[in-house]
């Protein structure tokens, strides 16, 4: 399950750790800033673009490090909702990254909110009943370099707007780290992951306009709230019991809602932000009125923004979005309490959009088993 890259990735050095490895040879304080400019802020694509860097210097870095570690592999565009980028990694592991433009309401698609969905794990070891990133279990943890090349790979693709990276990172609104696999689970690679994409000799991208979002790791969430940058928290609720949420989340035995609901709760304290709860609606499964009403009250309880999904359809899972009125029936239950909603319609249906699922096509395509049952109890 552990894996060794080569060499590890550029972009999962941080400035400290660059200027001490450029220190230990002998090189000038100054170099790391510059090379990290080159890939951050000017957006480059070999060591040879580095056009300032002495050449022995150049020559040293590619022996030392992966430039990038991870190749696009596949585009797939859907309309003008949705971008997914399939990205393979030197061990020929597969992950997704997805861009998601949200027409906001009476405004053009040109003004729509442009988000990026990152991945942190090869597969998923949570094995949540519904999604597509945890049937096969969970391959490995993304390096943290694995996981800023996602975001270089988005500024590297065709359609982008600017020539420099953090320029072309900005033009977007939010990242969110809601794609496959358990940020919490690999949480060092995910805070240095998020470290460098938040700094000003990184990506310089805003912790407030970055969510993570868990299954629901109680421990990790007081140790996220602890966390000198205020990343945003998304909870993937999806049962307002433990009844039901168990049934659909195995996370929840482990972590059942007395113990969730305190630590988002500290979790808002510390940073007096509200939290969003995501709740997928599956037909029979979680979309009572019971269940609509108390979500309500824990809505309520945790000041909390509710994100409805329609249940997006996974090949080989027999669960069933409901209907468009039962859709709506639930979230007024919560709108007419003067909650915070949206009812998401879902995005790229079309490109197997939901989490997981285009890595899970390409992984059968081309034959491969690869990944690891999921664990006991899960
Ligand atoms: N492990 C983290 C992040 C990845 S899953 C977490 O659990 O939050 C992120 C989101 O993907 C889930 O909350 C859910 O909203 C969505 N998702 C997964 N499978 C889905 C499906 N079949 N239909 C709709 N949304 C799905």
């Amino acid at each position: 399950m552990k894996f060794t890259p080569s060499k590890p990735a550029l972009t999962g050095e941080t400035l400290g750790s660059l200027t001490a490895r450029l220190e230990e040879r002998g090189e000038p304080g100054f170099r790391a800033r510059q090379i990290l400019d080159w890939l951050y802020k000017k957006r480059a694509r070999s060591w040879d673009d580095m056009t300032n860097l002495p050449l022995a210097l150049r020559a040293w870095l590619d022996a030392t490090f992966r430039l990038m570690p991870a190749e696009l592999v596949l585009n797939k565009q859907s309309g003008d909702a949705t971008d997914k980028l399939l990205l393979e990694m030197e061990d020929r592991s597969l992950i997704e990254t997805v861009i998601i433009r949200a027409p906001q309401e009476g405004v053009g698609i040109d003004h729509s909110r442009k988000t990026i969905c990152i991945s942190t794990q090869v597969g998923c070891a949570m094995a949540c009943g519904f999604c597509a990133s945890g049937l096969a279990g969970l391959k490995r943890d993304l390096s943290a370099g694995e996981i800023v090349a996602q975001l270089l790979h988005v500024c590297h693709r065709e359609d982008g707007h600017t020539p420099r990276a953090r320029e072309e990172i900005a033009s977007f609104d939010n990242i969110v780290v809601m794609g496959m696999g358990e940020p919490l689970a690999n949480y060092d690679a995910l805070i240095r992951a998020l470290t460098i994409v938040n700094a000003d000799w990184g990506l310089g991208f805003g912790a407030r306009r970055i969510t993570v979002s868990t299954s629901g790791i109680v421990p990790k969430i007081l140790k996220l709230a602890d966390e000198p940058l205020g990343f945003r928290l998304a909870i993937s609720l999806h049962g307002a019991t433990d009844e039901v949420r168990t049934q659909i989340m195995p996370v929840n035995r482990a972590y059942p809602l007395d113990k969730l609901i305190p630590a988002i709760k500290a979790f808002s304290a510390r940073h007096g932000r509200m939290v969003t709860l995501e709740y997928i609606l599956i037909r029979d499964v979680n979309d009572s009125l019971d269940q609509a009403r108390r979500l309500r009250a824990i809505a309520r309880d945790l000041h909390a923004h509710v994100n409805l999904i329609p249940y997006n359809t996974v090949d080989g899972l027999a669960w069933v979005r409901p209907s468009i009125t039962r859709q709506n029936v639930f979230a007024d239950v919560l709108r007419d309490a003067g909650l915070s909603v949206t009812l998401r319609r879902e995005k790229g249906h079309d490109i197997a959009a939901a989490c997981g699922q285009l890595r899970l096509k390409t992984e059968q395509d081309r034959g491969d088993g690869g990944a690891s049952p999921p664990p006991e109890g899960g």
